[in-house]
């Protein structure tokens, strides 16, 4: 008989935290309980992966209606009306929410609404004043949005906040150039909406393939996106109509800017960029990266070790410092992706439940940028893998049948990165509609170790854009 009130107790609900949580309870017959401040489902399923996507849906039927045409339709299309579409999304996520619920309480999970904190190595105090002992804790509270450190910048809005808009501004500014920045700005023009997007960097997506990059940023701007790469924002203020001498004035002064409450600002604002420019927009949105949940939580008064950013410190088992706490997904700051989170939580219970130590594998993870076109990519760019080992390029970049045929320009890019001596592809980076789903299967191949060759025997489905996958016979160039 266990002296401990449960044989777990997780902390956070997200996609991490509930799969461990009902495969320990499940599965592996443990005493689980788990609790949660916010909404179940957490960042993937509440302000992130899944009301993006919806999102990414909604903004591409503007340029279908548009193609339609060409294709000999005869549609009327009266434009998007955001209400109709938050009110689908927000009963959608309500489902949602309750399906992770129906999920822990059938695996016989004990769910708190409620914030907790570690008190020790195996109590946890809920906000709701109760407390409990535990064999282990398991911390999977995520990561949030995070402002620059800018004078004003709560004046702009998060990613968090997207979704909660009460209705869609004329004009928005996004500053970043990473996965959240070049997927709200495709969305957000693709619904209508005048993007501008500033990026500090030379190029945006900083870390992946510099073609596919390239061809994003081109592909971006078609869309109608202002992007200004090697530029970024110095100071904002609100907007006080055109009598506004501040314009020209530097704008970080301060005095008059505070809103009313103190959080992201409905009316115009003010920005003035690197470059010199001072420009009004509607909305300024921050997709400047995320920081880890770990504040006040407790956890470097109980031993655990906070590195760089707050990120919580674990081996290869997700073990921090202490023995009985573990964490996972984005608090950790390994891989910050769902289907990443998922696999630590259930190696987590494999390790400790099952008593098979299961470190999880981060190579070679197929991932996708949802731009539009979309970005999808596995395994080494060719920056990296030249720096690695000599290599041969295999590229082709071409107008697909469906869009050229409507007479839109948009190219696709289709690349394999191979080692000259194992023969093995090391990487494969595809910029095309649907390019999350083409490099699932990629993924497949090139993490069992596919050699080129083994993909030239591969059959071409035709007419396909991915059967240049299998058919790209002589390398652009070596490296
Ligand atoms: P990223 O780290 O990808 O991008 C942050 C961007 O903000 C970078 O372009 C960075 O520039 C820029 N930036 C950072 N600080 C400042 C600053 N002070 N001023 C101006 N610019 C700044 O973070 P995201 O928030 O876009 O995404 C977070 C993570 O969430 C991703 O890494 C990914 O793991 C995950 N995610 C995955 C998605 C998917 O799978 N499709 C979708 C969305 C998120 P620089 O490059 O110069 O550092």
């Amino acid at each position: 008989m266990s002296t401990f009130d449960y044989d777990l107790f997780v902390i956070g609900g997200g996609s991490g935290g509930v799969r461990a949580a009902r495969v320990a309870a499940g599965e592996a017959g443990a005493k689980v309980a788990l609790a949660e401040e916010d909404r179940y489902g957490g960042t993937c399923v509440i302000r992130g992966c899944v009301p993006k996507k919806l999102m990414v849906f909604a903004s591409s039927y503007g340029g279908m209606v548009e193609e339609a045409t060409h294709y000999g339709w005869d549609l009327l299309n009266k434009g998007f009306d955001w209400t109709t579409f938050s009110g689908h999304l927000n009963k959608e996520l309500d489902r949602l929410e309750d399906v992770y619920r129906k999920l822990l309480a059938g695996s016989g999970v004990t769910t708190y609404d409620a914030r907790a904190r570690v008190k020790d190595p195996h109590t946890v105090e809920l906000s709701s004043g109760e407390t409990f002992t535990a064999k282990h804790i398991l911390i999977a509270s995520g990561g949030r949005p995070i402002r620059p450190d800018l004078p004003n910048a709560h004046l702009g809005i998060v990613s968090d906040d997207i979704f909660h808009m009460e209705s869609l501004p004329k004009s928005m500014l996004i500053i970043g150039g990473g996965y959240i920045a070049c997927e709200f700005a495709c969305i957000l023009a693709g619904l209508g909406v005048e993007v501008t997007q500033y990026y500090r960097g030379a190029q945006i997506l900083r870390g992946f393939d510099e073609e596919a990059r390239g061809l994003i940023a081109d592909s971006m701007r078609e869309l109608g996106v202002d992007l200004h790469t090697g530029t970024n924002i110095v100071g904002m203020d609100c907007y006080r109509g055109e009598d506004d001498e501040g314009m020209d004035a530097p704008v970080e002064v301060t005095q008059y800017a505070m809103p009313a409450k103190d959080g992201p600002k409905d009316g115009p604002l003010k920005v003035k960029a690197t470059n010199g420019d001072v420009k009004v927009f509607d909305q300024v949105l921050f997709a400047t990266g995320r920081r880890p949940n770990s504040d006040d939580m407790g956890l470097e008064e109980a031993g655990v070790t906070l590195g760089r950013g707050g990120a919580i410190e674990v081996d290869e088992y997700s073990q921090t410092k202490v023995p009985s706490i573990y964490a996972i997904g984005d608090v950790t700051d390994r891989v910050n992706l769902t289907p990443v989170a998922i696999r630590e939580g259930m190696a987590f219970v494999e390790t400790v439940f099952h008593g098979n130590p299961t470190p999880v594998d981060h190579t070679l993870i197929p991932s996708a940028v949802f731009t539009q076109p979309e970005l999808g990519t596995v395994g080494l760019t060719e920056e990296q893998a030249r720096d690695q080992e000599p290599i041969e390029v295999y590229c082709t970049s071409f107008r697909p049948m469906q869009s050229a045929f409507a007479d839109k320009h948009g190219r696709v890019l289709m690349k394999l990165i191979v080692s000259q001596e194992s023969r093995k592809v090391l990487g494969c980076h595809i910029v095309a509609p649907g390019a999350g789903e083409m490099i699932q299967m990629a993924g497949i191949a090139i993490k069992m170790g596919a050699t080129k060759e083994d993909f030239d025997r591969t059959v071409a489905v035709h007419p396909t854009m991915s059967e240049e996958i299998v058919t790209m016979r002589k390398p652009m160039r070596t490296a």
